[in-house]
């Protein structure tokens, strides 16, 4: 239900703009300049929502997990620049003259015709080098920079484009409404890189120890950070030594359970030059945090008893929610799989010994060097009501996919599985990815009808 609603309210605001040009009195022109107005509002507005999904707010994420916020995001991006691309293609006449267009083609200013121009380059090179982002010779924090700057960049140049020569947009209505997007879309950057870090409590690195192979146990201390509180399962974004100036925080999941407060430990793999330089921290360094978020928890969901599937370092998060359940002394059976190549690369390996021993009905399993492929799982299922079991996957993006798969095809009913990517890439058509595509499918061709319903009215 709440999705659901998130949706409507998604495509209300994103076609906001298209119904508050239909309801205007302008003169009408020839059907692609309609078209072409149409499909540049839906665009712009989906391009300014972008800054609000990825923007770290609790409420867009929750019950979604971030995972599936920023999938969202990445699809609509590619939604926005199928619109914005064919604005400027489809006019019948440019007519470049001061002020806005009259009653035929797009009426161009020369302002308003660099700003367009530049906006939609800048779009396409934006996308561009999202999509190719792994191929580029830079760093993550490099790109992640110059996708920030350079969408802030696109929002104001095509908010001027907009004002200046928009054949709608002259409405004090619509106008209203592109100066209070355009100044949200500026807010959430500004709340996520100057307001969240100013407001965040020091914490200290208390102490950092190998855990397995490449490997490492980070455990921090709060300095005068005060009333941190998470789920079981969640993650947070980890900065360490600078507070302001410093753009190479990184999520990570909380490795310990609630009950372990004030202390938090995290499990780091070394995966590239933040991670690789994690053991040499030394211990008193100072860090911050930006959490708790994500959806990766027991909070709200049912379950006759419980299975956590770890593959690598994704025993993060589910050795946070095995340890939670340990604490709270939960009833309820549990199975732990944990699956990675080596004995040598398992992380916290007696704890997990030692909470299968802690009480009847818990299990560990170890899959070492093995691929956790669907007839070993049917062999780890519970014997009897596994398709009301929760189950909580975690892993590398393919090892979720053949897990998500190969549940599903046990029997397992998408709601009982919850998973957790450490990367946001697609992946293979699971049932949850057929979903996700479906979803997104309807509210781009929502957005389309609508754009098509305005050029017919
Ligand atoms: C929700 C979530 C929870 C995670 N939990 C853990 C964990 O418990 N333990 C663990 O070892 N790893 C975890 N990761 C992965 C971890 O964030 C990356 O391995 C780490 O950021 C890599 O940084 P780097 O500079 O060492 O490597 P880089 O070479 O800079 O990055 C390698 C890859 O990591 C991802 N990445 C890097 N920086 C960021 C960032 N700031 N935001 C998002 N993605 C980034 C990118 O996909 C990048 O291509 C988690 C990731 C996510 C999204």
């Amino acid at each position: 239900m709440r999705i659901a609603l998130l949706l409507c309210i998604y495509l209300a605001l994103t076609l906001l703009p298209v119904l508050l040009a239909a309801a205007q009195d302008a003169p009408r022109r020839a059907w692609l300049d309609e078209l072409s107005s149409g499909m540049a509002m839906a665009g712009f507005a989906i391009l300014l929502a972008e800054f609000a999904l990825s923007g770290r707010w609790r409420a867009l994420s929750r019950g979604i997990g971030m995972d599936l916020t920023m999938r969202f995001h990445q699809w609509m991006a590619l939604a926005a620049l199928g619109f914005l691309i064919a604005h400027p293609i489809l006019y019948t006449d440019y007519g470049w003259r001061p002020g806005p267009g009259g009653s035929g083609g797009a009426k161009l200013t020369p302002a308003g015709t660099v700003t367009g121009a530049l906006a939609w380059l800048l779009l396409v090179m934006l996308v561009f080098f999202a999509w190719a982002r792994r191929q580029l010779p830079w760093s993550y924090e490099a790109w992640r920079l110059s996708h920030g700057l350079g969408a802030l960049l696109v929002a104001a140049l095509g908010a001027h484009h907009a004002l200046d020569t928009g054949h709608y947009s002259q409405q004090p209505w619509l106008r209203a409404f592109w100066l209070a997007a355009a100044a949200l879309a500026l807010l959430t950057l500004v709340r996520v890189y100057l307001v969240k870090p100013l407001l965040q409590g020091r914490w200290r690195v208390a102490a950092v120890t190998s855990e397995a192979e490449r490997q490492w146990r980070v455990v921090l201390e709060p300095a005068d950070a005060r009333g941190f509180t998470f789920a079981a399962g969640q993650f947070a974004w980890l900065k360490l030594h600078r507070a302001l100036g410093r753009i190479t925080e990184h999520p990570f999941s909380i490795a310990s359970a609630p009950g372990q407060l004030p202390l938090l430990q995290f499990l780091i793999k070394e995966a590239g030059d933040f991670t690789g330089a994690i053991g040499r921290v030394p211990t008193g360094s100072r860090a911050y945090i930006d959490g708790p978020y994500g959806d990766f928890t027991l909070v709200g969901r049912a379950g006759k008893g419980v299975m956590l599937i770890a593959g690598g370092i994704g025993i993060a998060p589910l050795l946070s929610l095995a340890r939670d359940l340990s604490a709270t002394s939960d009833a309820r059976p549990l199975k732990i799989v944990y699956a990675d190549k080596s004995e040598a690369q398992l992380a916290a390996r007696g704890e997990l010994e030692s909470i299968a021993r802690g009480a009847p009905g818990r299990e560990l399993h170890l899959v070492l060097g093995a691929h956790l492929d669907q007839e070993r799982l049917r062999k780890l299922l519970p014997p009897a009501d596994a398709d009301q079991w929760l189950y909580f996957v975690c892993g590398p993006p393919a090892m979720i996919d053949a897990v998500e798969l190969s549940l599903a095809r046990l029997g397992v009913p998408l709601k009982q599985i919850v998973s957790e990517r450490f990367v946001y890439d697609t992946g293979i058509a699971t049932p949850r990815e057929r979903l996700t595509r479906a979803v997104i499918g309807a509210v781009v061709l929502a957005q389309a009808l609508a754009v098509i319903a305005f050029v017919l009215r």
